[in-house]
């Protein structure tokens, strides 16, 4: 019950912490690690607040040293779906009526609990079992997660503040209901602050949630329940559930208060799961609302008047930080052929001091890549480019699974823009350049805009404004999230709020009031004042 119009504290970015030697962050995190990585974790399922163990189960282990198992996880029979979803409306009528400053309590609590007790935890479990490097954590895991909560707060009451305006002898007003039903989240392995979001953003709004995590996050998932459970989410909010995904998914999108999905992933899932509510239609109470962050081939383009340095730098944090498995990596580049032997050589210096291994030591700047699966893949591409006429290795090209999924960095000149490894995601430390003629820069666009299904992120680089201005105008549709002279990672809630359009999602960008909204149903209230009592108008006189 509210007794007032509450402002929310001013959401801040968290600043990002360095982690240089002699630290004393940098001493807690990786005393945290070395702690965490010699014992065993047992994650269970959590359905109503209660904790789930079947025995059947899966290891858990670090993409760096894949014979080191650090803990299970128990997954799922299609009970234990059935039990997820009817718990999660059982607890909808207490938490879709709490007061939304009770909800927004919760998510700025589970910030500052985050930003303090919880950092080295969450961002060691990262690392561990997702294999982030201690910078790649920290933003990621810590920080971006710290965000998501406080501008949510921030969005939910921006979105409350909107209302219509009201005739005299009336008052319209809406009301932000959450949807009538429950969510399902899917969330991908690469980022731990989206697995959390995916179901918190909903959550707030004042949803009940059904979470699948990646079978390659459940170590900082679990970290993430506690978290929730310490900062005061009532049980049976979210409800989280492992195993495997199509007989969860066939569960789920059978139940008729299905009312909403929120994925991140890649995009053929995606476009299966869209199929599939399509053809359950007729089962569901209301229209599901899909919201859907997919796969990308973003891309770096440079104009000859860029500084060739600046753009081998784009390229080698935009590619290889977290071993390129950020949607939004670069993994495509198209160079005038006047700056290519400048960025070249920048580009393998720069590579060539690249040290790969565990992140538990932090000079590592590359680690492993997720699985065995995801290694496999990028390492048939790796040795088709080897003996490809159309494409050759210039940087990297070696890898080597015996301890951990390690891939060098590795960077493929195309001799044509429709080489495979130009078009087709491969998610991993991988990019390909195709050298254009200067003359041809507008052509080198098209090829840019068309060469493939994706529009999630891409950068230019030019110092010359009518370039700028024309590229970015011939690429408005190529990308979602945009840079003008910088790399197409690092987008920061606030600030560079994300998504793609075209194959690469729906564009309702994370970290967003555009993204809040999709998790509710607007009511509209008109009230009269002096009710009519006569049916006739003036004009019937
Ligand atoms: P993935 O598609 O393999 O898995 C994502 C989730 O879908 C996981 O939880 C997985 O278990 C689940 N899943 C797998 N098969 C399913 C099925 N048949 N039905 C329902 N769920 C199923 O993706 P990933 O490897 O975890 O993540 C990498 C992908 O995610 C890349 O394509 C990347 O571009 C994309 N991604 C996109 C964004 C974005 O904002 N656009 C952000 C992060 C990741």
């Amino acid at each position: 019950m509210s007794r007032g119009f509450f402002n929310v504290p001013t959401p801040i970015n968290e600043p990002v912490k360095g982690y240089a030697p002699g630290s004393p962050e940098r001493e807690e995190l990786l005393a945290t690690y070395k702690k965490m990585i010699a014992n065993k974790i047992d994650v269970p399922m959590h359905i109503y607040g209660r904790e789930i163990r079947t025995g059947n189960t899966k290891n858990i282990t670090p993409p760096h040293d894949h014979q080191h198992i650090v803990g299970q996880y128990h997954v799922a029979e299609k009970k234990h779906v059935e039990e997820a979803i009817a718990t999660a409306l059982a607890a909808r009528q207490a938490w879709s009526n709490a007061s939304w400053m009770e909800r927004a309590s919760i998510f700025l609590k589970a910030a500052e609990l985050l930003a303090g007790p919880y950092r080295a935890k969450m961002n060691a479990a990262t690392m561990i079992a997702q294999s982030k490097n201690v910078h790649q954590a920290e933003i990621d895991a810590s920080c971006e997660m710290i965000d998501f909560f406080r501008f949510n707060v921030q969005y939910m009451t921006d979105i409350f503040k909107d209302q219509p305006a009201s005739a005299p002898g009336i008052w319209n007003r809406v009301e932000y209901r959450p949807l009538e039903g429950f969510v399902y989240a899917i969330t991908p392995f690469n980022f731990t602050s989206i697995a959390a979001n995916l179901c918190a953003a909903p959550a707030l709004m004042g949803n009940v949630v059904v979470w699948k995590p990646s079978d390659h996050q459940a170590y900082s998932a679990q970290v993430i329940v506690d978290l929730f459970k310490e900062a005061g989410l009532p049980d049976g909010v979210i409800n989280v559930i492992y195993g495997d995904p199509v007989m969860i998914t066939d569960t789920i999108l059978a139940s008729p208060d299905f009312a909403g999905l929120h994925f991140t992933g890649s995009t053929t899932i995606f476009k299966n799961l869209w199929k599939q509510i399509g053809t359950n239609i007729h089962t569901y109470k209301t229209y599901p609302r899909i919201v859907g962050e997919t796969g990308g081939k973003d891309f770096i383009w440079a104009h000859n008047s860029a500084n060739p340095l600046q753009v081998a730098t784009a390229i080698t944090r935009g590619a290889f930080e977290y071993q390129g498995q950020k949607c939004s990596a670069a993994s495509r580049a198209y160079i005038p052929y006047s700056l290519w032997e400048d960025v070249k050589k920048h580009l393998i210096a720069q590579t060539n001091e690249m040290k790969m291994g565990s992140p538990e030591d932090p000079s590592n700047f590359v680690n492993a890549v997720i699985h065995e699966g995801s290694f496999d893949k990028i390492a048939s591409y790796i040795d088709a480019a080897k003996t490809a006429t159309d494409a050759e290795i210039i940087i990297g090209g070696n890898y080597d699974k015996s301890k951990g999924y390690f891939i060098e960095p590795t960077v493929i000149v195309a001799k044509s823009p429709t080489y495979k490894t130009m078009t087709t995601e491969l998610f991993g430390p991988v990019i390909s350049i195709y050298i254009y003629e200067d003359a041809d820069w507008e052509h080198s666009l098209k090829l840019v805009d068309e060469s493939t299904e994706y529009a999630l992120t891409g950068a230019i680089f030019s110092k010359d404004r009518y370039i700028v201005e024309k590229a970015s105008k011939a690429l408005e549709n190529a990308a979602g999230n945009f840079y003008i002279n910088d790399k197409p990672t690092g987008a920061v809630v606030g600030q560079q709020p994300f998504g793609g359009a075209r194959a690469s999602g729906t564009n309702d960008k994370a970290g967003s009031a555009q993204n809040l909204l999709r998790w509710t149903s607007v009511r509209l209230i008109k009230e009269t004042f002096v009710t009519p009592e006569d049916y006739k108008y003036p004009f019937l006189e």
